[in-house]
């Protein structure tokens, strides 16, 4: 009786071992072609960039919060931190420090230059693919400027979440990009009805407005982040 109660326990666990072996191959493989959204790094608020508190509230990158709100758009654009414009943009009265040791891919130089020019988007991800969240998407962000939808909405901003790759115009976006804006594309989608990505490019008024995001290749984003 003892012989048979082991030969039968091994038995089962036979059956258990190929059932999860049958079942976790199919598995494996959708692992491996789905994306991997890199933990989001919240309000990183970096202590050396611009001091966004001396700003009068509007022009902060942390306006008001505008919520609820309904959101179906995402607007992906693309921004770069220009550390030898700092003259240029003083003398248009947009003012912010160099950063020392930060370059074009700098995603905190870009938050400064935005805090400067009262704009903001509600991610920025630099290059290596890090994602960081500067504005909880349940507020108003302020990325697409004057702006009109394929439907004729304007004011994309009210209903659009903005993501920003951050590189400058004679580069493309880095493959970490597109998976890291894809898998956060995903997320999104499953907080908020999403129906529309667009680029910067294509909602910007008047047309032509903006080129951003440069070479980027929108079909092989959307083929990344799968049906609407
Ligand atoms: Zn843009």
């Amino acid at each position: 009786m003892k012989r048979f109660g082991i030969f039968a326990l091994c038995a089962l666990l036979a059956i258990g071992f190929l059932f999860v072996i049958g079942c976790g191959t199919p598995a494996e493989t959708e692992k491996e072609s789905s994306l991997i959204l890199p933990s989001i790094i919240k309000n990183p608020m970096p202590a050396d960039c611009f001091d966004d508190l001396s700003l009068p509230k509007e022009k902060r990158a942390f306006p008001d919060i505008v919520s609820p709100r309904f959101i179906d758009t995402i607007n992906v654009l693309a921004s770069y931190y220009d550390p030898d414009a700092l003259e240029a943009d003083k003398s248009l009265g947009k003012e912010y420090k160099r950063i020392s040791g930060e370059g074009k891919d700098s995603y905190k130089g870009v938050f400064q230059v935005y805090t400067a020019y009262g704009v903001s988007a509600h991610y920025l991800i630099p290059r290596d693919g890090n994602i960081y969240e500067t504005v909880d998407p349940e507020n108003i962000a302020y990325h697409a400027g004057k702006s009109q939808m394929p439907d004729g909405r304007i004011n994309v901003n009210k209903f659009s979440i903005g993501i920003a790759l951050v590189y400058s115009k004679d580069e493309s976006p880095t493959e970490e990009q597109y998976k890291a804006c894809a898998a956060l594309c995903q997320m999104l989608k499953t907080k908020y009805p999403i129906k529309n990505i667009v680029l910067h490019s294509e909602i910007a008024t008047p047309a032509g407005r903006k080129s951003d995001p440069w070479n980027l290749d929108k079909d092989k984003l959307l083929k990344l982040i799968g049906p609407l």
